[in-house]
């Protein structure tokens, strides 16, 4: 059985806030791990209303410096505060969040029950930022007005599962049980072998998300993905026709997400961050599938996708 994975968009706006669209912010829960992914203003009023287990993220990851991807991060800690948490609180972020948050520390938050931990982001290619037995974190860097990292949650492949019955079947020794989740076949003591296929199966095949956040069309990312992604979210903040305004402010059309899909083999690709200017999204997805195969969602505020 696979655990959860599942993205809630809290949301999908840039720049400004809509009636509709707060903006950027999402949800991660990964086997009941919550992990927070950018938190633009009124995140926390969207945990409440989308009915997020609040007090149990314990990750906070910043793709970058603007008012639209950070706004929404004091109210979260002055309410964790509020609601007496004490265990420690990740935050894994641009290294000047730091002088913003102790800035607001100095004059607001008097004193804080539970500890902030740091954790800078880095140059220099993808790097793994967290892990636990089943997920790795990774962040690489983009190209915006500011810097920038992108995100990819990676499930880690695990071992294979015995075969209950057939375990008890060979009377199978517990030291021997180990080797076979590896791979190995089974010798007993009189010497005859039994191949692993018959002991085990092979466990599900790990599953990835990529967060993508204000960026240039940059397809040098590529080099950061084998495989397959599950899950691509890509800003598209502009339609081809602003191609020019897209250039300018260092964000991307949806075509260029649609063209990183294909660049990284994502099987579903989700759109978000559009400029207030556009009031129909349709129009997103119908440029995006110009180029784009797989399945393309104009995410809204509140919904939720399976990895
Ligand atoms: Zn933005
Ligand atoms: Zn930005």
């Amino acid at each position: 059985l696979k655990p959860k994975f599942e993205l809630t968009i809290l949301g999908s706006s840039s720049a400004l806030p809509t009636s509709r669209r707060n903006t950027t912010a999402q949800v991660l829960n990964h086997a009941e791990r919550f992990f927070l992914i950018d938190a633009g203003e009124g995140t926390q009023i969207r945990m409440r209303q989308f009915k997020i287990k609040m007090p149990r993220i314990d990750h906070i990851f910043i793709s970058h410096l603007h008012g639209d991807h950070i706004f929404g991060l004091p109210g979260i800690i002055n309410t964790f505060n509020l609601l007496g948490r004490g265990k420690d609180l990740h935050i894994y972020a641009p290294p000047e969040l730091q002088e913003f948050l102790n800035a607001i520390h100095n004059y607001i938050f008097t004193r804080l029950n539970y500890e902030i931990i740091f954790h800078n982001l880095e140059d220099g290619g993808k790097k793994l930022i967290y892990e636990n037995k089943l997920l790795e974190v990774y962040s690489f860097p983009v190209s915006h007005r500011v810097k920038t990292w992108g995100f990819s949650f990676e499930e880690k492949k695990q071992p294979r599962k015995l075969i209950k019955e057939k375990i008890e079947e060979y009377k199978i020794p517990i030291p021997w049980r180990i080797r076979i989740k590896n791979g190995e076949d089974y010798t007993d003591e009189e010497g005859n072998i039994y191949p692993n296929e018959e002991l085990t199966t092979d466990s599900p095949e790990p599953r990835k998300y990529v967060f993508i956040t204000d960026t240039e069309y940059l397809p040098s990312i590529k080099s950061y993905f084998n495989g397959s992604v599950d899950v691509l979210y890509h800003e598209s903040t502009f339609l081809q026709s602003e191609l020019e305004r897209a250039k300018e402010t260092k964000h991307s059309t949806a075509k260029e997400a649609a063209q990183i899909a294909n660049l990284i083999n994502a099987k579903k690709l989700l759109l978000g961050h559009f400029s207030t200017r556009y009031k129909d999204c349709h129009k997103f997805i119908e440029e995006a599938s110009s180029v784009f195969d797989g399945e393309i969602f104009i995410v809204n505020d509140g919904d939720t996708f399976q990895v």
